[in-house]
């Protein structure tokens, strides 16, 4: 019996390539573990020191019930990443937020830190990093996301740095990133790259774990395949859950 549930359990494996179901995953640091929840998506729940922090809350991950936000960092103007409802859901007196500038005219009350900025809040140091496109655009003459616009955010916290790349490409910034321990990278078409792309983009600044997420529709085979032999663990998680 004991075999059999083995069996199933690798078959299951293989065929499934064996997801986390948004389990959250726990790191340890200099100063005290930091906790990451995949909600949905780019909406993701980090929690270190008592302190609560959202990136990009946004529908349809459910807020209700959920622990108020100490700080909220979002990365673009798009309703996956900028939602003013579950911002709200989730302020209460005295939440920070931090925001690329072209979100401050929507989310009033958010601080604007640009690409290439760093800020510092409770323990954490904030770096914003260039997310855009290179080549994929909705028409002819423009782009997804315009350079300068959209942030992705390198988390330093008790020596331990998280990279959360935003919506971006294969970009020269990203391949330069340097010393990251955890990578959270989006992947897909039409809106930021293919798997293989974000394989090779990862490749090039070797996080030593890297977890796929902003990914609806992409082949995450293809992007673990990417990676092989290269020493860099991938994390394959459930962002999608029903
Ligand atoms: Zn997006």
């Amino acid at each position: 019996m004991k075999l059999l549930l083995a069996l199933a359990c690798s078959l299951f494996a293989m065929s499934s390539f064996a997801y986390s179901a948004a389990a959250p995953q726990t790191f340890r640091t200099k100063a005290g573990d930091v906790k990451i929840t995949p909600l949905y998506h780019a909406s993701t729940l980090i929690e270190a020191g008592g302190k609560i922090i959202y990136l990009d809350p946004a529908k349809p991950a459910k807020f209700a019930g959920s622990p108020k936000a100490d700080l909220i960092l979002i990365t673009d103007i798009h309703p996956d990443h900028m939602d003013p409802a579950s911002i709200a859901d989730i302020s209460k007196a005295g939440t920070e937020i931090l925001a690329a500038p072209a979100v401050v005219s929507t989310v009033k009350t958010a601080k604007p830190i640009a690409n290439g900025e760093t800020k510092t809040w409770q323990g954490w140091t904030i770096e914003a990093i260039p997310a855009y496109n290179l080549t994929r655009s909705p028409a002819p003459g423009k782009l997804f996301h315009d350079k300068g616009r959209g942030n992705g955010y390198v988390l330093t916290y008790g020596g331990v740095r998280f990279y959360f790349s935003g919506d971006t490409e294969n970009i020269p910034e990203m391949r330069a990133l340097k010393n990251i321990d955890v990578a959270f990278v989006c992947m897909n078409l039409p809106y930021t790259m293919p798997p293989e792309e974000a394989a090779d983009a990862v490749k090039a600044f070797h996080p030593k774990v890297v977890i796929p997420y902003h990914y609806h529709g992409s082949d995450l085979a293809v992007f673990k395949k990417g990676l092989e032999g290269t020493g860099i663990e991938v994390r394959l998680l459930d962002w999608y859950p029903q």
